[in-house]
């Protein structure tokens, strides 16, 4: 039955405590598709029993029985050399474990819906590096999913809240804080261009970590009364945890609760009030709104400039953060849009502009895929959608190392820094270290340090054959291109010769095409219930 029906243009937002998929319907308007136990989100945390692999809400409930046996937050590994955790005597990587929680979401959709789960587009944090984005897009893949695009969590809640308010110009605000990461971005929308401004944020600041500073509060507590620490249990540990983000929820809503904290058959009861919570959490929401204000400063605005403040992720359901983002702005945020699900929508309304903007003659699949979709959704969604059009910038800086003169120090100098709108090129001249030099390596890195050792190498080309004879000093010019899908193509011209080198990175970090097909081979055997 599912084979009749096309395949449906599908967005993904791939969240470190909550997944969710949505769809374009017949009218053009993206929905998201419940799981099968009914839910619009599905927990991404992962089971590993002796025979079966279990995803969701039942995996998250087994957390306290088989802490052992319970990956959560991998989202916060992603990229993460090194990073495996072993079940049955089989590694899994984050991007395994990403491609079982993606599985077990298709798989329900298509259960749901009758309707085959056709192209992808997966959301990542904007604050994701080259690394992060290209195990993200891996994961997809090693679940057998046709992954087309890896789209910036921001972009995607400003497409799914400015889709009935495309021809509007208006700026907009996201505050974007889920379970485990957090980002601040400015996105203008100015008819059915959708430009984002400037990005910051932090990879790893989420309402875990709020959690563990209600663990923290509880666990020493629990220590000074029966001189034992929770944290040190590991069932006693998870039950915590649940219980502090119980805890954390509640006080979203009421103005006091009670935590039962057990170990070892000792219990302890805490009472923790809303003010209490705030007071204890006060340097991570502080944190938070240092960003907002470099954020704001990166994209030369001020307050009055922004018209609109979106709010994504569970955490902003907290009434200290909507009221630190009304003092801070100005503005009351946005309420017409459900944090939890907007990313996805997002994601599926930006999968639906690039099937239709898709050429035919240079991309067949995509063409078809397009194709079903303009027969069955309203003109005018169409067009709006064949306009749009999103422009974005770098959230890292990419940089060149090199001497610096003044002290002979090796040094990372920025070439394309971080906010920088993309496509961008640019080209800098750069001297020989030394006099007679026949040889001149350009060393690629990421990141925000000029301290090599602090940023990630991700590419090298030399230039060889260099005319002997030449003072130090002598003139190499080196471009940096950075393209819309994260190319960086980088050259090096030795002026007086022209010889040059160039080479091209294409998140070229990671898994390599092997490692991806022989992990597709396995997941495709796993069942995840
Ligand atoms: P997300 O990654 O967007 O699914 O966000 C999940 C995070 O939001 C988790 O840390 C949840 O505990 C938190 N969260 C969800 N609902 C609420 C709420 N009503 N109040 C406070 N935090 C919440």
């Amino acid at each position: 039955m599912a084979d009749e029906k096309p395949a449906m243009t599908c967005g993904i937002d791939l969240g470190t405590t909550n997944s969710a998929i949505a769809y374009i319907d017949e009218h053009g308007k993206s929905q998201v598709i419940p799981n099968s136990d009914n839910e619009r989100i599905t927990p991404s945390v992962v089971l590993f029993e002796d025979s079966e692999v279990i995803v969701g809400k039942i995996a998250k409930n087994s957390a306290v029985a088989s802490p052992d046996r319970v990956i959560q937050f991998v989202k916060r590994h992603m990229g993460e050399e090194g990073w495996v955790k072993s079940f049955g005597g089989k590694d899994y990587t984050p991007e395994t474990i990403s491609a079982l929680i993606l599985k077990r979401i298709v798989q329900d959709a298509e259960k749901v819906s009758g309707r085959k789960v056709g192209s992808v587009v997966i959301t990542v944090p904007a604050y994701f590096n080259e690394v992060e984005r290209k195990a993200t897009q891996d994961a997809g893949t090693i679940a057998g999913l046709n992954v087309v695009s890896i789209l910036n969590e921001p972009t995607a809640a400003a497409l799914a809240y400015g889709m009935d308010k495309l021809g509007e110009k208006r700026r907009v605000l996201v505050y974007d804080l889920g379970g485990g990461t957090f980002d601040v971005t400015i996105i203008e929308i100015d008819g059915t261009k959708i430009d984002v401004l400037a990005t910051d944020g932090e990879r790893r600041l989420g309402g875990v970590d709020w959690d563990d500073e209600i663990i923290n509060l509880v666990a020493e507590k629990f220590k000074s009364e029966h001189g034992l620490d929770p944290r040190d249990d590991l069932e006693a540990r998870q039950d915590l945890r649940n219980k502090a983000e119980d805890a954390k929820i509640s006080l979203s809503k009421l103005d006091k609760v009670r935590i039962l904290c057990q170990c070892q058959g000792k219990t302890t009861k805490v009472e923790l009030t809303r003010d209490e919570l705030e007071k204890i959490t006060k340097g991570l929401l502080d944190q938070t709104e240092t960003y907002l204000g470099v954020v704001l400063q990166k994209a030369k605005l001020t307050w009055k400039d922004i018209g609109t403040v979106l709010l994504v992720g569970g955490m902003t359901r907290m009434p200290a953060v909507r009221s630190m983002i009304e003092r801070v702005t100005g503005l009351k945020p946005e309420t017409g849009i459900n944090p939890d699900e907007c990313v996805a929508m997002g994601a599926a309304y930006y999968n639906a502009v690039l099937a239709l903007q898709a050429k035919p003659s240079e991309e067949p699949e995509l063409a078809l895929q397009g194709q079903e979709l303009k027969a069955s959704i309203e003109e005018e969604v169409m067009i709006l959608l064949q306009g749009v059009e999103v422009t974005n910038v770098n959230s890292h800086s990419l940089g060149i190392i090199g001497i610096r003169r003044s002290d002979m120090k090796l040094v990372a100098h920025k070439m394309i820094p971080k906010n920088t709108p993309i496509p961008a090129e640019i080209t800098k001249p750069f001297g020989t270290e030394k006099a007679n030099q026949v040889s001149v390596q350009i060393r690629i890195v990421e990141g925000e340090s000029d301290n090599p050792e602090d940023c990630t190498e991700i590419g090298c080309c030399e230039i060889m054959d260099l005319p002997g004879g030449r003072p130090a000093g002598s003139l190499i010019d080196v471009t940096y291109s950075y393209t819309v899908d994260g190319r960086l193509s980088v050259t090096g011209k030795d002026r007086t010769s022209g010889k040059e080198a160039r080479v091209e990175i294409v998140r070229s970090s990671g898994m390599d095409d092997k490692e991806i097909a022989a992990a597709q081979k396995d997941v495709v055997k796993i069942d995840v219930g």
